[in-house]
Parts: structure tokens; C-alpha cells; sequence
């Protein structure tokens, strides 16, 4: 294989199940990307962290209140140590860091090489070795040096590994954005001169790379000029408002956007939302997806290998699923809904019922996500039981430790789930992660998703659903205003009001009954061809689009070998 020449830069990459190595969305989207390029036998490497502790493993109590548990994980059984070291600067002390190897598996062995990066080394001082302990742990300060680490100390790891064609970094999410004063400073001191100039700006400009993930303000990492003083020491161009800083502020988001010749959001109402809230036209769109292989369940994946022979090297060819008769459909998805049960009554001690149709939901429990949007009118709810069709509903995500709100959720959900009991079984499972993530996208018969415009960038666990014949009902936005044909590939809830207008809570509860009550409800149980006829549609027009082979091929085209 030629060196590489694509540098791809998370904070977070799912690589193994066994592995803590992500929190949820980006680490997902991260790992399939990487397997997806070492699929598609690119020239990438990729740098992350070392999470010893993982992000957490979630423990519930009987009503629904979350704690969090550390994860302990054999670092040296998954991972190769390698021999270089090298050093950053944090606060002015010299800060060593040491990286571990994976290689990541693509069709045909070609891989992609992982280097996780790690502080906890021995001469460094006790606050530097927990550096790269936990995933988004710790205080503002805690995340700059990890900022720190991750930026910077992964160019230099590159370099001391003798990765020194690379001609593309790529920067998922701001995280990694000192990546770029790195490589500004790589060329000031190649040059021998004391300051950067435009010329360094161009280049550097011309080798970045960023994608930008999510439209809620917070998500963007800011940090006081002079925290970031007091950690990476006097810069002068940090001073320099415009490209490095922002109102006294650096800024990710900004510091990654300006020095990247290239800027996309996740999808194409998140680019939009994006171009208002950046003030620049400059800001393109490559939607999501998610790893075929990877996001089909074992029933699912036996389905296709019958009937369309390279799916796996070819997800294009998942438009042939188009021809799967119902019968090899229904049959396919009810070995996968067993699969769940099976989980369900191990995980929750809760026996779901064969005739019901099961509603899932799992994702990241925060406010925005409205996860109790379902139990809007409850009233309602149990008359849609009552009369159209019995229902259940299965529930998964964690709270951030630090958002009280999303705990509150998770309780306030295991607490109505007790008041229904007896007409509609609700289940919270606990530690949702990717292997309870493929059970649930796999083995509902709906999936839901219900996040309040326009916050949701993109989303993905829809996408897993797609790819295993689930129908999403969800509200229009990030990649579902794509992926909506309705009543052909699922439902939407409530219209698109492009960005101007915001539907109310209340809109959009009734929208989501009237969907069950006239439509969903009635096809599931009075019109079994038809909706196997949109199981198959998920898969043959979603399934063959929102996957991360032609995700890759997009970035490839228009950011990576260009
Ligand atoms: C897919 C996945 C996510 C992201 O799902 P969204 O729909 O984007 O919220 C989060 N966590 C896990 C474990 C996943 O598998």
C-alpha cells in the first residue's frame, strides 16, 4: 500500500465493543468512517485517545436514577504499545505521551492503523498522567489539555512514527483543531523564521480538513484567551482575532473552520444551519452514514447475502433489496426482534409480548432529544393501545454525568413506564452502547426520533434502523428531511418549516399519534404486504445511501485526494 497520505483526527473512535473507547454519535460515526476507509483500502491514519477509564458504564436503580461506574479494560490485550515518545508542552511543564496501535480490519485485510495517545506515563506529574483517562471528564481546563494532546501531540506522534508524506488532516469535530498551529509551527520552523506568514496560513489551509457536528451552541468548545495562554504559553497569534480567536475567545469551531480548505456539516439542513450560524457561504454538506456490515444484524445480513450477492463490498447494490419477497423479509426481521427479547428479558428482567408492535428509542438522554415527546398525552397513548393496536415501547441512552436534566429524563421515563403498566410495557435498558445499539435498531419494528429542530446535525441510529428493514418515524430534520418518502420509507412528524419556524411540543406530540393512530398503527397490524413493502424500501432507497462507503467516497472526491 502507498504511505498514507489522509490524517483523520477524533476525539473519540468505536473500535470494538469491548473497547470504552467512545461516549456515543461521533465515536460511532468516527470508527465507521475508519473501517469504511480501510474498507475502500484508503491511505488514512488515523489519532485519537486513550480512555482507560472509558466514558462510563450507566447502572439505573428501580426508579430510573442513573449512576456511573468506571470502565476497566485491558489496555495491553487490545492494543500494541510503540517506542516513540515525544513531548507537548501544558503549563509549562513537558508533558510525554507514548501511543498504542489498532489496526482496524477493512474486506480483504487492508487496514487502517489507529494510534490511541497517552499521558499516563511514569515521569510525567500525577495531574498529566490522567490526561487522557476519561472521555469528556474533567473541567475546562481538563478538556483544553486533552485539546492539547490530542492536536498537537498527535502531529507529533506522526512525525516521530515517520508518517511524513501526509498531505491531509482531517479534523472531525473541533477537538483536534491545534492541529493546526502545530503544522503552522512546523513550517515557520522549517523555514527558520520567527513568525508565520500568509503563505504558512495557504498551506496549512490547503492540507485541513474539518467537519463540524452539531448546531447547538454548546457543542462548540470555547475557551477563555487566557486559559488557553496559561496552557500552551504566549502565542502571539493567538492574539490575532479573525483566524485564530474570537472575542476574546478561542474558539474550535473558528480557529478549525478558518484554517481548513475545506468545512462540511453532517447533512444538507445541517450545512444550512451551519452557513446561518457562521456567517459564511462556505460551509458544504456530506450526510452521514453509517457501516453497512458493521449496523446489520446477523438475520438481516443472511437475508441479503441470499439474495444479493456483494452487498457487503458494494452497499449501492442494496437497491436490488427492492426484490425481496415479503415472506424472507418478515422472517428475516422476526429472528431479529427474538434476538432483542431474548436481550430484553435477560438485561431488564421484562418479557415483551410477540403481538405488540414494539417502539424504540435510544439515543443520548438531554433536553433537546425530547425523549418523552411519546408521553406527551398519555391519555391519548392508552387509547391507541386500547383501540388500534397494542404497543411497547423500548428505551436506551445515557446522561452526560454532569446533565442533571437528561438523568431526570431517564427517571421521568422509568416512572410513566410504571404508570402504564399493564397497558402499554415500557423498558429502559441500561448502558446503551453499540452492542445493545444493533439488538434495538435491529429488532424494533419502529424506530423513533423525536429531537427538536433544527438540533439534531444529523443523526444515525435511524440509519442503522434503515439498513435492517426498521421504518424511522421521526421529526424533519438533520438526515431524515433526506431520508423521508412517506409512507414509502418510513413517517415523518409533523412538516418541514425549513428553518424559519419552530413547531411547537404540542404540534408535534399530535402529529406523532395521528401518524400511529391513521397510519402506522393500522398498516402494522390490518396490512402486513404493505409494511413489509416499506421494510424493504428502508433498506433498498435509506440502506444503500446513509452508509459510510459512499460517505467516504464523497469526502474522498471533494476533501481527501482533491
Ligand atoms: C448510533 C449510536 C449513537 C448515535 O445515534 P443518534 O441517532 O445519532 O443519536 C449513539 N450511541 C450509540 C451507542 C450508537 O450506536
Amino acid at each position: 500500500m502507498q504511505q498514507p497520505v489522509i490524517a483523520y483526527f477524533s476525539m473519540e473512535i468505536t473500535l470494538d465493543p469491548e473497547m470504552p473507547t467512545y461516549s456515543g454519535g461521533l465515536g460511532v460515526l468516527s470508527g465507521d468512517t475508519v473501517r469504511s476507509a480501510a474498507d475502500a483500502k484508503m491511505p488514512m491514519v488515523a489519532v485519537t485517545l486513550l480512555p482507560r477509564r472509558g466514558y462510563f458504564h450507566q447502572v439505573l436503580d428501580a426508579d430510573g436514577w442513573q449512576s456511573e461506574q468506571p470502565v476497566t479494560w485491558d489496555v495491553g490485550g487490545w492494543l500494541t504499545e510503540l517506542a516513540p515518545r515525544v513531548t507537548v508542552t501544558i503549563e509549562n511543564r513537558p508533558v510525554r505521551l507514548r501511543a498504542w496501535r489498532f489496526e482496524v480490519e477493512g474486506h480483504s485485510h487492508s487496514t487502517v492503523p489507529v494510534f490511541l495517545l497517552d499521558s499516563d506515563l511514569p515521569e510525567n506529574a500525577e495531574v498529566d498522567r490522567a490526561l487522557t483517562q476519561s472521555l469528556y471528564g474533567g473541567d475546562q481546563r481538563y478538556r483544553l489539555c486533552q485539546e492539547v494532546v490530542l492536536g498537537i501531540g498527535g502531529i507529533r506522534m506522526l512525525r516521530a512514527l515517520g508518517y511524513s508524506q501526509l498531505a491531509r488532516f482531517h479534523m472531525n469535530e473541533g477537538h483536534a483543531a491545534l492541529l493546526t498551529l502545530e503544522l503552522l509551527e512546523e513550517r515557520r520552523r522549517a523555514s527558520g523564521r520567527s513568525d508565520i506568514i500568509q503563505e504558512d496560513l495557504e498551506e496549512v489551509r490547503r492540507q485541513c480538513v474539518f467537519t463540524t457536528h452539531t448546531p447547538v451552541a454548546a457543542g462548540h468548545d470555547r475557551f477563555p484567551l487566557e486559559m488557553a495562554v496559561s496552557i500552551l504559553g504566549e502565542r502571539p497569534e493567538l492574539q490575532d482575532s479573525g483566524v485564530f480567536s474570537c472575542e476574546g475567545q478561542l474558539n474550535m469551531t473558528y480557529l478549525a473552520m478558518h484554517l481548513s480548505h475545506y468545512v462540511n456539516g453532517v447533512a444538507k439542513r445541517h450545512r444550512d444551519v451551519s452557513r446561518e450560524m457562521f456567517a459564511t457561504r462556505s460551509i458544504d454538506a456530506i450526510t452521514n452514514g453509517v457501516n453497512a456490515e458493521r449496523w446489520t444484524c446477523p438475520a438481516i445480513q443472511e437475508l441479503l447475502d441470499r439474495y444479493i450477492a456483494g452487498w457487503r463490498e458494494d452497499n449501492f447494490s442494496l437497491r436490488y433489496a427492492i426484490m425481496i419477497p415479503d415472506d424472507d423479509v418478515r422472517a428475516a426481521h422476526a429472528l431479529a426482534r427474538q434476538a432483542l427479547f431474548r436481550h430484553v428479558q435477560h438485561a431488564a428482567g421484562v418479557l415483551l409480548s410477540p403481538s405488540a408492535m414494539t417502539i424504540g428509542f435510544a439515543r443520548r438522554a438531554t433536553a433537546y432529544k425530547r425523549p418523552t415527546l411519546l408521553f406527551h398525552d398519555l391519555d391519548r397513548l392508552r387509547s391507541l393501545a386500547a383501540d388500534v393496536g397494542p404497543l411497547q415501547i423500548v428505551f436506551g441512552g445515557k446522561a452526560h454525568p454532569r446533565d442533571p436534566e437528561g438523568k431526570q429524563l431517564i427517571h421521568q421515563i422509568v416512572e410513566t413506564g410504571k404508570s402504564l403498566r399493564g397497558i402499554i410495557e415500557v423498558v429502559y435498558l441500561p448502558n446503551y452502547d453499540i452492542e445493545t445499539a444493533l439488538l434495538l435498531t435491529s429488532g424494533v419494528d419502529l424506530w423513533l426520533n423525536t429531537p427538536q429542530p433544527p438540533q439534531e446535525a444529523s443523526g444515525t441510529s435511524g440509519m442503522k434502523a434503515a439498513l435492517n428493514g426498521v421504518p424511522s418515524l421521526s421529526v424533519l430534520d438533520g438526515w431524515w428531511i433526506e431520508g423521508c418518502l412517506e409512507g414509502v420509507t418510513g413517517w415523518s412528524i409533523g412538516t418541514d418549516h425549513g428553518m424559519a419556524h419552530l413547531a411547537t411540543t404540542q404540534e408535534h406530540a399530535n402529529s406523532l399519534y395521528d401518524k400511529l393512530e391513521e397510519s402506522i398503527l393500522p398498516t402494522f397490524f390490518r396490512s402486513p404486504a404493505k409494511f413489509a413493502e416499506i421494510m424493504r424500501h428502508a433498506i433498498a432507497i435509506n440502506g444503500s445511501f446513509f452508509n459510510t462507503q459512499r460517505m467516504v467516497q464523497q469526502y474522498a472526491l471533494k476533501a481527501w485526494l482533491m
